[in-house]
């Protein structure tokens, strides 16, 4: 099952590793057919070149759109060199085997990361590199086909190790890769465009990404595992760089990105924000004068859980900050950047991953999300829903008080973030009680009340921080018992949706228990 290389055809468009790869083809004694750019920095390493222009006797043209495709290219990929009549073709046409190709595709994806405009995507659609690519993969039985400078390396190995041939595991391995890239790369071109003209649910739509990370497992030791990059180098956990620490697992990486999400709710020129999460739902968030304060606070929500949790800052970590962290046991801190001093305090930390971006994720942004079903996949935009000041209806006798306003306002925030049923104690910009995920929305209302009793049972308070708060339902009472629940633990002001059929029974209780309530006319189930 081993084939030799004699001939090879290198063009790419990252020409990283190319000169290193066309030296160590070229010692073996492979002829080397390289297109424009390609064939120039071959030659200025050195190395002799035949210019793809010279096999197919016609001209590099059309601003490059037409380099390769052409029979001899074509025909020398994909000729199977043990069929008669191929090889007589071969022969009359005078095509030459092409036994290894190397392509890397125009970047279409960076060129998307950059924001590039309508044209200019369009000129970035590879042609010849993804024909080429096919053509070679499905020949697989005789050709090479490598699309990634990172296999570079396994090549000149394969080659090494087999007198210059290669086997054909080997060839197989780079021609599913081939076609994963070739996927991936018209699934990139396709999304893209369904962006361009608006369409929201594409009749064909395609998932596709490359692999950044494998797993050591699951969610679980026993499921295996991999995390892939779409490309798009959003600011977040797939892009962040990180500093120290152990390998991310799979769940450090969902809940690094359920905080950072979060965190980047609060507006890092305003105040700064801190936000602890566990099990991808929050165990205390808070703003503060100070990121150390907005720590502090959201340490006090629920310290108990906040143990093994995962820390998202708005703001660059400073030492204050690293420091008070330092001081339980925490998975993962995740921030739009780190000082110097910061970075010295976590390096006595080895277990501490920290994590650091150029930018906050931005919460506006709309872009699918997935979630697999047996047999299928539901998308959706993100939930980018906002509320203002403005958005809201005051449906009590009393009004909330601008403090109030300010309480509710966050506690919504954070709600959004909240598997539901979600219910959100907020008390001076920080969360006092959390209730997440819980089948029944009175449910979460007393779990949220009695985490608060408890914590004011630890540090030593006189009442729990609920009285006096203010509440955030994710999604509308169905019944007064949650609302009566909330009043119950001190609640004073609610915030929520609305739209229930005992809308009206609902409002009576708050008037009843005093409460002020606000509707947002907006929900935010998070299941
Ligand atoms: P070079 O820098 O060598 O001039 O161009 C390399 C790039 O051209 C590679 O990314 C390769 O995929 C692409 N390419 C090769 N042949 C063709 C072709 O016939 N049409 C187009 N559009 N691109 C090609």
């Amino acid at each position: 099952d081993l084939y030799p290389v004699k001939r090879a055809l290198l063009s790419v468009s990252d020409k990283t590793g190319l000169a290193q790869l066309g030296k160590a083809l070229a010692t073996k004694g492979v002829e080397l057919l390289s297109t424009g750019g390609s064939a120039k920095a071959l030659r200025d390493a050195g190395l002799e070149v035949k210019d793809v222009s010279e096999v197919t006797g016609f001209p590099e043209m059309m601003d490059g759109r037409v380099k390769t495709l052409h029979p001899r290219v074509h025909g020398g990929l994909l000729a199977l060199r043990d069929n008669a009549e191929h090889v007589a073709a071969m022969d009359e046409h005078g095509i030459g085997g092409i036994d290894l190709l190397v392509v890397n595709l125009y970047p279409f994806e960076a060129a998307l990361a950059r924001g590039a405009d309508y044209d200019e995507m369009i000129e970035n659609i590879d042609i010849g590199g993804p024909a080429m690519i096919r053509a070679a993969a499905k020949n697989h039985g005789f050709v090479t086909t490598v699309v990634d400078v990172e296999d570079y390396d396994a090549l000149i190995a394969e080659l090494d190790a087999n007198d210059g041939q290669t086997s054909y595991a080997f060839r197989q391995k780079m021609a599913q890769i081939a076609y994963a890239r070739t996927g991936a790369y018209d699934a990139a071109v396709s999304n893209w465009m369904a962006g361009a003209i608006g369409e929201e649910a594409p009749r064909r739509r395609v998932v596709a990404g490359q692999i950044k990370q494998t797993l050591r497992y699951g969610e679980n030791p026993h499921q295996s595992a991999a995390f892939y990059v779409d490309g798009s180098e959003r600011p977040g956990v797939a892009t962040a760089v990180q500093h120290q620490g152990k390998e991310l697992s799979y769940n450090n990486i969902n809940d690094t990105d359920a905080a950072f999400e979060l965190v980047a709710e609060f507006d890092p020129a305003e105040t700064p924000a801190v936000a602890i999460i566990k099990h991808a739902n929050p165990c205390g968030v808070a703003k503060g004068e100070t990121l150390l304060d907005a720590y502090k606070a959201a340490f006090d929500c629920d310290r108990t859980s906040a143990f093994g949790g995962i820390v998202a800052l708005n703001k660059a970590l400073d030492a204050q900050t690293a420091e008070a962290i330092t001081e339980i046991f925490t998975e993962v801190v995740i921030a739009p950047g780190a000082s110097d001093e910061a970075k010295e305090i976590f390096a006595k930390k080895k277990n501490l991953r920290l994590l650091t971006t150029e930018a906050l994720p931005d919460v506006l942004a709309k872009p699918s999300t997935i979630r697999q079903v047996a047999g299928g996949y539901l998308f959706q935009d993100k939930d980018a829903g906002f509320v203002g000041m403005d958005d809201l209806k005051v449906v009590t006798e009393k009004a909330p008080t601008p403090e109030q306003m300010k309480d509710l306002l966050f506690a919504w925030k954070v709600a959004k973030h909240v598997k539901s049923n979600a219910i959100v104690y907020v008390k001076d910009q920080a969360t006092v009680g959390v209730g997440a995920g819980q089948m029944s929305r009175l449910d979460s209302a007393l779990i949220a009340a009695k985490k608060a009793e408890r914590m004011a049972e630890a540090m030593g308070l006189p009442e729990p921080l609920t009285k006096g708060s203010a509440v955030a339902s994710d999604a509308f009472f169905p019944f007064a018992d949650g609302l009566l629940e909330a009043a119950a633990a001190g609640a004073s002001c609610v915030i929520q949706p609305g739209g229930s059929m005992r809308d009206q029974e609902v409002i009576d209780a708050a008037n009843e228990a005093g409460l002020a309530m606000v509707l947002t006319g907006m929900r935010h189930f998070r299941h």
